[in-house]
């Protein structure tokens, strides 16, 4: 795509990435195939295509609206365009770069300006989020359907984290939503690792990986917990006590992962950042599929691949063939490209077009009727759990359990 930049950002490092990223894009529109957006709004402008264009013009100097900033925050970021593009087009380092210049120039209304700070302020704050979560889930009854169904019922205990006896540590990170949301995640993670002779720990005073700012276009307010969160690790990691960051929700793992492009023009932290990124791992990837031992035939689960991690870190069938090795089922899920509509904070900001792919993506997880639906994030198994006709549970979860029925008493 020929493009040429406007003055005030073409000799800059998101400039000049922005122009290489646009003459990839040859336009054929193979992406359109497979992005959620178009399939339920069927605008050539919901597609990635489509936004690429409206990108290229606001970077090139175009006037901008509402009407661009509309068709750019209905993008779930789910980067399954990046997945099918066959000219390599880096459509999510784009999207960032083309939100951040569209934010600028084309003030929001106020009311949408108070909800997305309201979510700015209060998501990434682990004890606030907690304290607001327990007052909606008592005022439950008094609340709106769709507000209802974004509280789970119940949230299980977290149950034991084993103390750390291994030569071998890996750090977790807790996160900001998902200690209230479901605290058995990272207590499950720990004893599985612990039985393979890994001992997980968490940082003290580590908070929000920096996605959920950095993606409301609170760019700089989200890289300012990135590096918080690298100064919270970096003793750990300078001292070469952890071999490995363990992520348990793949939402936070592709941002983790991306430090070292995020923070690469930040002098001070880019060399960290390059190692915290190099260091990070999905949890999947750290657990290894000959160190489960084969199980007996358990229930049947449709494993729902968040994109975060099939798209943002192209890991696909890991989690599948361990669950399987566990004695799981592994049912076919039909459209697993597909993104479930959770998409972080998009399922607030844009919930009808959110709703429409969870209904759709449900559809597809209980076709084969499963007991259970698993997934590897927070924030596609809270909006999952919302709609679901059977549990949605975390795979390492199920994991757990499995492996702990094996123990002897
Ligand atoms: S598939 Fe790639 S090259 Fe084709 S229109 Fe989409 S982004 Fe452009
Ligand atoms: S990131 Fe997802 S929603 Fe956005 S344009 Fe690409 S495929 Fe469509």
């Amino acid at each position: 795509m020929q493009t040429r930049l406007a003055d005030f950002i073409r000799d800059t490092a998101e400039g000049r990435e922005a122009e290489a990223i646009l003459r990839k894009c040859v336009h054929c529109g193979l992406c359109t195939a497979t992005c959620p957006s178009y399939q339920v709004l069927g605008d050539d402008l919901d597609s990635p295509r489509g936004r690429l264009y409206l990108m290229k013009r606001a970077l090139e100097g175009a006037p901008v609206t509402r009407k661009t900033q509309l068709h750019l925050d209905r993008c779930l970021t789910c980067r399954a365009c990046e997945t099918t593009c066959p000219s390599g087009v880096r459509y999510g380092r784009l999207v960032d770069i083309g939100r951040a210049v569209v934010e600028e120039r084309a003030p929001r209304r106020p009311l949408d300006r108070l909800a997305r700070s309201l979510l700015a302020f209060g998501l990434p704050r682990r004890r606030l989020f907690g304290f607001v979560l327990g007052l909606g889930r008592l005022a439950r009854p008094l609340l709106p359907g769709a507000l209802k169904a974004k509280l789970p019922r119940a949230v299980a205990p977290a149950g034991e984290w084993p103390a750390p006896r291994h030569a071998r540590r890996m750090l977790a990170l807790a996160g900001c939503v998902q200690p209230s949301l479901a605290p058995s995640v990272n207590a499950a993670a720990a004893r599985v690792l612990d039985q393979l002779g890994i001992s997980l720990v968490e940082a003290p005073g580590a908070g929000c990986c920096g996605a959920l700012r950095f993606h409301l276009n609170y760019q700089e307010k989200g890289r300012e917990d990135m590096r918080a969160l690298i100064d919270a690790w970096w003793p750990l990691v300078e001292r070469g006590e952890v071999e490995a960051i363990v992520m348990t929700a793949s939402g936070c793992g592709v941002t983790v992962k991306d430090y070292v492009h995020l923070l690469a023009h930040d002098a001070d932290y880019r060399e960290k950042a390059a190692r915290i990124s190099a260091l990070t791992k999905d949890l999947s990837e750290v657990v290894p599929l000959e160190a489960i031992a084969q199980g007996a035939a358990r229930g049947r689960v449709a494993f729902q691949s968040p994109c975060t991690l099939q798209h943002g870190q192209e890991i696909r069938g890991t989690v599948e063939a361990r669950l399987a090795r566990a004695g799981f089922e592994v049912t076919p899920v039909r459209d697993a490209h597909l993104c479930c509509g959770s998409a972080g904070t998009y399922s607030l900001l844009q919930p009808a077009i959110s709703r429409e792919l969870r209904s759709r993506k449900l559809a597809s997880l209980q076709e084969s009727g499963p007991d259970c639906i698993a997934t590897a994030n927070i924030g596609c198994l809270s909006h999952l759990q919302g709609a679901a006709q059977v549990p949605v549970r975390h795979w390492i979860e199920l994991l757990d359990e499995a492996l702990r029925r094996k123990m002897p008493a």
